[in-house]
Protein backbone atom coordinates (compact mmCIF):
# COMPACT_ATOMS: atom_id res chain seq x y z
CA UNK A 1 0.00 0.00 0.00
CA UNK A 2 1.32 3.30 -0.63
CA UNK A 3 2.66 5.22 2.51
CA UNK A 4 4.15 8.44 2.30
CA UNK A 5 5.04 10.71 5.51
CA UNK A 6 4.58 14.30 6.14
CA UNK A 7 6.60 15.80 9.44
CA UNK A 8 6.66 13.28 11.49
CA UNK A 9 3.53 11.21 10.90
CA UNK A 10 2.82 8.21 8.08
CA UNK A 11 -0.23 8.72 6.25
CA UNK A 12 -1.49 5.40 3.55
CA UNK A 13 -3.78 6.13 0.73
CA UNK A 14 -7.49 6.42 1.15
CA UNK A 15 -9.50 7.76 -1.44
CA UNK A 16 -7.71 8.28 -5.19
CA UNK A 17 -8.07 11.03 -7.23
CA UNK A 18 -10.77 8.95 -9.33
CA UNK A 19 -12.78 7.96 -6.58
CA UNK A 20 -12.59 11.89 -5.51
CA UNK A 21 -13.61 12.91 -9.30
CA UNK A 22 -16.64 10.96 -9.29
CA UNK A 23 -17.95 11.93 -6.53
CA UNK A 24 -16.92 15.66 -7.37
CA UNK A 25 -18.86 15.22 -10.84
CA UNK A 26 -22.09 13.50 -8.75
CA UNK A 27 -22.21 17.23 -6.24
CA UNK A 28 -21.63 19.02 -9.89
CA UNK A 29 -24.86 17.08 -11.45
CA UNK A 30 -26.88 17.89 -8.46
CA UNK A 31 -26.22 21.45 -8.19
CA UNK A 32 -26.83 22.06 -12.15
CA UNK A 33 -30.14 20.45 -11.59
CA UNK A 34 -30.84 22.09 -7.96
CA UNK A 35 -29.72 25.66 -8.41
CA UNK A 36 -30.42 26.52 -12.30
CA UNK A 37 -32.00 29.74 -12.71
CA UNK A 38 -30.70 31.44 -9.15
CA UNK A 39 -27.61 32.60 -10.21
CA UNK A 40 -26.12 31.34 -6.81
CA UNK A 41 -23.22 32.85 -4.98
CA UNK A 42 -20.38 30.31 -4.33
CA UNK A 43 -18.55 31.32 -1.56
CA UNK A 44 -15.14 29.11 -0.92
CA UNK A 45 -13.39 28.75 2.27
CA UNK A 46 -9.96 29.32 1.99
CA UNK A 47 -7.56 27.50 2.45
CA UNK A 48 -8.56 24.03 2.48
CA UNK A 49 -11.48 23.78 0.07
CA UNK A 50 -9.59 25.22 -2.87
CA UNK A 51 -8.90 22.25 -5.13
CA UNK A 52 -12.36 20.93 -4.31
CA UNK A 53 -14.03 23.92 -5.13
CA UNK A 54 -11.94 24.82 -8.25
CA UNK A 55 -12.57 21.20 -9.50
CA UNK A 56 -16.26 21.37 -8.66
CA UNK A 57 -16.32 24.90 -9.93
CA UNK A 58 -14.94 23.69 -13.50
CA UNK A 59 -18.34 21.14 -13.75
CA UNK A 60 -20.65 23.79 -12.70
CA UNK A 61 -22.49 25.10 -15.64
CA UNK A 62 -25.13 27.32 -13.99
CA UNK A 63 -24.46 30.73 -14.41
CA UNK A 64 -23.19 32.02 -10.77
CA UNK A 65 -20.94 34.05 -9.00
CA UNK A 66 -17.65 32.81 -7.32
CA UNK A 67 -16.34 34.38 -4.41
CA UNK A 68 -14.26 33.59 -1.54
CA UNK A 69 -13.47 33.38 2.66
CA UNK A 70 -11.36 32.63 5.26
CA UNK A 71 -11.88 32.18 8.65
CA UNK A 72 -9.86 34.06 11.19
CA UNK A 73 -9.20 32.21 14.36
CA UNK A 74 -8.16 34.06 17.40
CA UNK A 75 -8.25 33.17 21.06
CA UNK A 76 -10.89 35.77 22.71
CA UNK A 77 -9.24 37.91 25.10
CA UNK A 78 -11.35 37.11 28.04
CA UNK A 79 -12.32 33.34 27.28
CA UNK A 80 -9.95 30.84 26.31
CA UNK A 81 -12.85 29.89 23.25
CA UNK A 82 -11.81 30.28 19.52
CA UNK A 83 -13.70 33.13 17.99
CA UNK A 84 -14.22 32.93 14.59
CA UNK A 85 -14.92 35.83 12.09
CA UNK A 86 -15.62 35.62 8.25
CA UNK A 87 -13.06 37.68 6.45
CA UNK A 88 -12.73 38.72 2.71
CA UNK A 89 -16.48 38.77 1.97
CA UNK A 90 -17.40 41.97 0.10
CA UNK A 91 -20.50 41.18 -1.80
CA UNK A 92 -23.89 42.30 -0.85
CA UNK A 93 -25.96 38.87 0.20
CA UNK A 94 -29.85 40.47 0.78
CA UNK A 95 -31.81 37.79 -1.35
CA UNK A 96 -29.22 35.32 -2.77
CA UNK A 97 -28.84 32.73 -2.75
CA UNK A 98 -25.51 31.15 -1.28
CA UNK A 99 -23.90 28.03 -1.80
CA UNK A 100 -21.06 27.73 0.77
CA UNK A 101 -17.86 24.90 0.07
CA UNK A 102 -16.00 23.38 2.43
CA UNK A 103 -13.40 20.57 2.49
CA UNK A 104 -14.43 19.07 5.11
CA UNK A 105 -17.15 18.51 7.73
CA UNK A 106 -15.99 17.34 11.43
CA UNK A 107 -17.89 18.48 14.47
CA UNK A 108 -19.65 21.24 12.56
CA UNK A 109 -19.04 23.97 14.78
CA UNK A 110 -17.14 25.98 12.09
CA UNK A 111 -20.01 24.99 9.00
CA UNK A 112 -22.52 25.89 11.62
CA UNK A 113 -20.86 29.81 12.80
CA UNK A 114 -20.48 30.66 9.38
CA UNK A 115 -23.73 29.93 8.14
CA UNK A 116 -25.15 31.98 10.84
CA UNK A 117 -23.37 34.92 10.32
CA UNK A 118 -24.67 34.45 6.36
CA UNK A 119 -28.17 34.09 7.52
CA UNK A 120 -27.43 38.03 9.26
CA UNK A 121 -25.95 39.50 6.06
CA UNK A 122 -29.94 38.30 4.83
CA UNK A 123 -28.97 35.93 2.18
CA UNK A 124 -32.67 34.07 1.48
CA UNK A 125 -30.91 30.94 1.20
CA UNK A 126 -27.49 29.01 2.76
CA UNK A 127 -26.78 25.55 0.88
CA UNK A 128 -23.51 23.75 2.14
CA UNK A 129 -21.89 21.45 -0.14
CA UNK A 130 -18.55 19.30 1.32
CA UNK A 131 -16.49 17.12 -0.43
CA UNK A 132 -15.91 14.85 3.20
CA UNK A 133 -18.20 14.50 6.32
CA UNK A 134 -17.18 12.73 9.58
CA UNK A 135 -20.78 11.75 10.83
CA UNK A 136 -19.52 10.40 14.29
CA UNK A 137 -17.45 13.51 15.04
CA UNK A 138 -20.04 15.67 14.12
CA UNK A 139 -22.46 17.45 17.23
CA UNK A 140 -24.69 20.04 15.32
CA UNK A 141 -28.37 19.27 14.22
CA UNK A 142 -28.27 21.26 10.62
CA UNK A 143 -28.86 19.87 7.12
CA UNK A 144 -25.84 19.22 5.39
CA UNK A 145 -26.97 19.96 1.52
CA UNK A 146 -24.31 18.22 -0.40
CA UNK A 147 -21.84 15.94 0.83
CA UNK A 148 -19.33 13.80 -1.69
CA UNK A 149 -18.13 11.29 0.75
CA UNK A 150 -19.12 9.82 4.45
CA UNK A 151 -15.29 9.13 5.96
CA UNK A 152 -14.68 7.51 9.44
CA UNK A 153 -13.04 9.74 12.20
CA UNK A 154 -9.53 9.72 10.72
CA UNK A 155 -7.09 12.69 10.47
CA UNK A 156 -6.58 12.91 6.57
CA UNK A 157 -4.29 15.09 4.41
CA UNK A 158 -4.38 16.08 0.59
CA UNK A 159 -6.79 17.48 -2.35
CA UNK A 160 -6.40 20.79 -0.50
CA UNK A 161 -6.52 19.17 3.34
CA UNK A 162 -3.48 19.71 5.25
CA UNK A 163 -1.21 18.44 8.01
CA UNK A 164 0.70 21.48 9.70
CA UNK A 165 0.92 23.19 5.94
CA UNK A 166 1.88 20.61 4.34
CA UNK A 167 -0.22 17.94 2.34
CA UNK A 168 -2.54 20.59 -0.11
CA UNK A 169 -0.85 19.31 -3.04
CA UNK A 170 -1.54 15.84 -3.11
CA UNK A 171 -4.15 14.74 -5.74
CA UNK A 172 -5.37 11.94 -3.11
CA UNK A 173 -6.24 12.31 -0.25
CA UNK A 174 -4.57 10.06 2.54
CA UNK A 175 -5.49 8.39 6.23
CA UNK A 176 -2.84 9.11 9.03
CA UNK A 177 -1.53 5.45 9.87
CA UNK A 178 -2.16 5.54 14.03
CA UNK A 179 0.51 3.38 15.58
P1 LIG B 1 -15.28 21.37 12.39
O1 LIG B 1 -15.55 22.75 12.87
O2 LIG B 1 -16.32 20.79 11.49
O3 LIG B 1 -14.93 20.43 13.51
O4 LIG B 1 -13.92 21.43 11.62
C1 LIG B 1 -13.82 21.78 10.34
C2 LIG B 1 -12.39 22.13 9.97
O5 LIG B 1 -11.44 21.31 10.69
C3 LIG B 1 -12.17 21.84 8.52
O6 LIG B 1 -12.49 22.93 7.72
C4 LIG B 1 -10.69 21.51 8.49
O7 LIG B 1 -9.97 22.71 8.38
C5 LIG B 1 -10.40 20.90 9.84
N1 LIG B 1 -10.41 19.42 9.77
C6 LIG B 1 -11.34 18.57 10.27
N2 LIG B 1 -11.01 17.29 10.04
C7 LIG B 1 -9.83 17.32 9.37
C8 LIG B 1 -8.96 16.29 8.84
O8 LIG B 1 -9.19 15.07 8.92
N3 LIG B 1 -7.85 16.73 8.20
C9 LIG B 1 -7.53 18.05 8.07
N4 LIG B 1 -6.40 18.34 7.42
N5 LIG B 1 -8.33 19.04 8.55
C10 LIG B 1 -9.46 18.67 9.20
MG1 LIG C 1 -11.93 23.90 5.95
Amino acid sequence: MKTIKVHDKQFSIFIGSEEIDKSVSQIAEKINNDLKGKNPLFLVVLNGAFIFASDLLKKVNIPCEISFVKLSSYIGTKTTSVVRELIGLDEVLTGRTVVIIEDIIDTGITMGVTTEKLKKLEASEVYIATLLFKPDAFRMNYDIDYIGMKIPNDFIVGYGLDYDGHGRNFPDIYKIIEN
